[in-house]
């Protein structure tokens, strides 16, 4: 059975079976890749919150050092004069262009410490200054005093806090003592700047920067430090105006609570980011708490990720899952398409190689038929040959002109059905198991057709030619009976008074040999070419040209049984050309 060409593809389509196991570990794999995706943009989301978590935290610590730089220049102003005004500190401040540069910062001021005995002096000196009704507050009596002095810029916000005594307040004085007692910068814990009003009011803290009396050691005491205190540069800050100046909109990827100290204590929150500050945000799928030191406070950053955090890594796992199951269906459908394609084609096979045999076997039936029909008649026909020859012999003399002519036409007759009889034979016996294959000499094999056809070469003044004939793979006695046939007729079908010309003439091909066989004789019109190879067809009268329209048949299918193909042409001078091609190589 000849096979298709999906017989050829061993692994795909084996059989249903074969589709559902693809299918399972396709899908399988699939799920294998969509878990394993599922990891890795867990890693990739979380390697980009842990990231983000130190850009935050790393960005509020460096802009408090720049706040704190700020500071420390506003002491070296204070070092390099002896009297610094009100101008002078206002120029200064004018010059950092806070709003610009140190966005968050609410102001920059200059606090210094006042002897209770002073107080009233102090008082009305800054009054003559032009502050009418200055006053230090809160104005209980207490032991130390301190007044805000400078507060730039002097808006209406910071002029709330002009004169304030912030020593009276327990969180403004731990960080004010701690930068007197270690000479340098210190923040203060959360509080609520006198600047605030109803309106947005907002947490902050502040952070003091020492300024003494030149050649203090720094191995002094508290009290000899606060003997040569100068005063305080501070600077407050207002939480939610410092977190912007740090991140430039509230519009954060991840959320974050910013805690001045100990995070357990929700007044220690200097800003938070939520909509929901101070819930359990560690159940958050990513949290993570990042702790630093500066200004002399512990600050504590807690980063968490929004309920609706989620980067295109996380669809990953379900791009690839949902990709993969489409891919999977789609080959199952393919393997079990091809399964069905498979069957249907191996049962067309199957149904063209019964077709095949039956037509065979009819095929044989009817050769078998026509070769015994033909072998029976021939005993009969001689019988009628030899009675009608016995009868001339015998009784012609008896018998008149009219009788003799009926014994001619019956002699006749029954030469030209036992030639047919021979013919019908000869084709019916033709058969593949009948052939020798051998390697044959084609020059010695028409030598022989010469000799053969010898008396009517010479009767009809015949010019056969052939030259350089090849040897070919074939069966001699058919491959006789085939060139032979035609040149019989290309003697045969010729006009009256020409000279038969027939040549035998050969070309190589790569794949097969090409025989011509040409003529000078009466030529065959387009419309027969094809016919005269059928069983019993004859263009012409018994009368015109002799014969059975048998002989073609039979080249034909010799030259079918060599795996061969045989066609006529015209010849352009005249004729026909037969043109034979024989494979090389038999099989
Ligand atoms: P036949 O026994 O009649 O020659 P063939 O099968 O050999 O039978 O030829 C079939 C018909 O083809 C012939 O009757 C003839 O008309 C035509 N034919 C065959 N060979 C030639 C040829 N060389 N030139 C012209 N006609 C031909």
């Amino acid at each position: 059975m000849s096979s298709t060409f999906l017989d050829k593809l061993p692994f795909l389509h084996r059989n249903v079976a074969f589709a559902w196991t693809v299918f399972f570990v396709s899908v399988g794999l699939t799920l294998g890749a969509a878990y394993i995706s599922a990891g890795f943009s867990e890693k990739v989301e979380k390697e980009r919150f842990e990231l983000r978590s130190q850009e935050i935290s790393e960005a509020i610590n460096s802009r408090l050092n720049y706040y704190k730089q700020s500071l420390i220049g506003a002491v070296g102003l204070f070092h390099a004069k002896d009297t610094v005004t009100r101008s002078d500190f206002k120029n200064y401040v004018a010059e950092l262009k806070l709003s610009e540069n140190l966005r968050g910062m609410q102001g920059l001021g200059y606090a210094i410490p006042v002897d209770p005995q002073e107080k009233l002096n102090f008082e009305k000196r800054i009054a003559q200054e032009g502050f009418k009704d200055f006053e230090i507050t809160p104005s209980h009596r207490r032991n130390f005093y301190s007044a805000i002095l400078y507060l730039e810029p002097f808006d209406w916000r910071n002029q709330r806090a002009f004169g304030y005594d912030m020593f009276s307040n327990d969180l403004r004085r731990v960080a004010m003592r701690k930068a007197v007692s270690t000479g340098k910068s210190s923040a203060s814990g959360i509080i609520t700047l006198v600047q605030e009003t109803e309106q947005d009011m907002q947490k902050g803290f502040l952070i003091y920067v020492p300024v003494f009396r030149k050649g203090i050691s720094e191995m002094a005491t508290y009290e000899t430090r606060m003997k040569q205190l100068k005063g305080w540069v501070y600077s407050p800050f207002r939480g939610k105006d410092f977190m912007l100046g740090i991140l430039g909109s509230e519009d954060v990827d991840y959320e974050f609570d910013l805690f001045i100290g100990d995070v357990n204590k929700k007044e220690n929150c200097l800003y938070s980011s939520s909509k929901v500050p101070f819930e359990n945000h560690t159940e958050r799928k990513f949290y993570k708490e990042i702790a630093f030191e500066n200004v002399g406070q512990k600050f504590n950053v807690c980063v968490y990720s929004k309920p609706t955090n989620a980067s295109l890594a996380v669809f990953w796992p379900m791009i690839i899952g949902g990709l993969g199951l489409v891919i999977d269906i789609l080959l199952f459908w393919f393997l079990i398409s091809l399964e069905k394609s498979r069957k249907q084609a191996k049962q067309l096979a199957e149904t063209l190689e019964q077709q095949k045999k039956d037509l065979e076997n009819v095929n044989w039936g009817l050769s078998q038929f026509a070769y015994l029909t033909s072998h029976d008649l021939q005993e009969p026909l001689r019988t009628v040959t030899s009675y009608v020859e016995l009868f001339q012999q015998d009784y012609s003399d008896q018998v008149d002109e009219k009788g003799n002519f009926i014994l001619t036409t019956i002699s006749n007759a029954t030469k030209r059905m036992s030639a047919l009889i021979k013919a019908i034979l000869d084709y019916s016996r033709l058969g593949k198991a009948g052939l020798t294959y051998s390697r044959l000499n084609t020059n010695q094999l028409m030598q022989e057709i010469a000799i053969d056809l010898q008396s009517r070469i010479t009767c009809t003044k015949t010019q056969l030619n052939w030259s350089d004939l090849p040897q070919i793979e074939g069966d001699y006695t058919t491959l006789k009976q085939l060139f032979s046939n035609l040149i019989s007729n290309g003697i045969k079908y010729q006009n009256k008074d020409t000279i038969p010309q027939v040549t035998v003439r050969y070309k190589e091909k790569r794949q097969f040999h090409q025989f011509e066989v040409v003529d000078n004789g009466i030529g065959i019109k387009e419309e027969y070419r094809e016919k005269v190879f059928e069983v019993f067809q004859r263009l012409h009268t018994k009368g015109e040209y002799e014969g059975t329209g048998i002989g073609l048949s039979i080249c034909k299918k010799i030259v079918d049984l060599h795996n061969g193909e045989i066609r006529v042409l015209p010849n352009p001078s005249g004729g026909s050309i037969f043109q034979i091609k024989i494979p090389k190589k038999q099989l």
